[in-house]
């Protein structure tokens, strides 16, 4: 068997936060069929800062604008793609937004949902490790009062 070839690719995404009666929300999106519940993301285009592709790439899939307040920096990861019989090496870099409008149903066609979560109900719902430590860390900014 050939050797599986090795790619690199860097995205960037957001935790998109907002305060209510119940305490902290944000936005997960349901991905895989809706099997799979993480946080939006999406490619850095060629130039692009990450904060700005974080602000678009959230826009883009859950239909909402956010406002940066702070970075929550980077996860990574491998996956495998066997139809090109390549690894990639994935990075995300992310950002605490708050809110700052639009809504969940102008979501993009490639997401099953978009929803908002209790932040306690959203560690627990999301796949991957690393979304969840990406969520830990907001939730530390938010309870702590580092963020606005
Ligand atoms: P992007 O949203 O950056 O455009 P994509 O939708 O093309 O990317 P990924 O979401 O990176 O691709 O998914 C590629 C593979 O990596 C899938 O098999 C997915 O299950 C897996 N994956 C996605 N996010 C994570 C993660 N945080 N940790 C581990 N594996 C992940």
């Amino acid at each position: 068997m050939r050797p599986a070839r090795l790619k690199r690719q860097v995205s960037a995404g957001g935790v998109v936060f907002r305060r209510d009666a119940d305490g902290i929300k944000v936005i997960l999106v349901s991905v895989k069929d809706g099997s799979v519940w993480t946080l939006p993301k999406g490619l850095i285009e060629k130039g692009e800062p990450p904060d700005v592709a974080a602000v678009r790439e959230v826009q883009e899939e859950t239909g909402l604008e956010g406002r940066i307040v702070d970075g929550l920096g980077t996860i990574s990861y491998w996956y495998f793609l066997k139809d090109e019989n390549t690894k990639y090496h994935k990075t995300v870099h992310f950002y605490l937004m708050e809110y700052a409008g639009g809504t969940t149903e102008d979501h993009d066609w490639e997401v099953n949902e978009a929803s908002w979560f209790r932040i306690d109900d959203a560690l627990k719902m999301v796949k991957y490790k690393g979304d969840r430590e990406v969520l830990e860390r907001a939730r530390e900014r938010l309870l702590t009062g580092d963020a606005k």
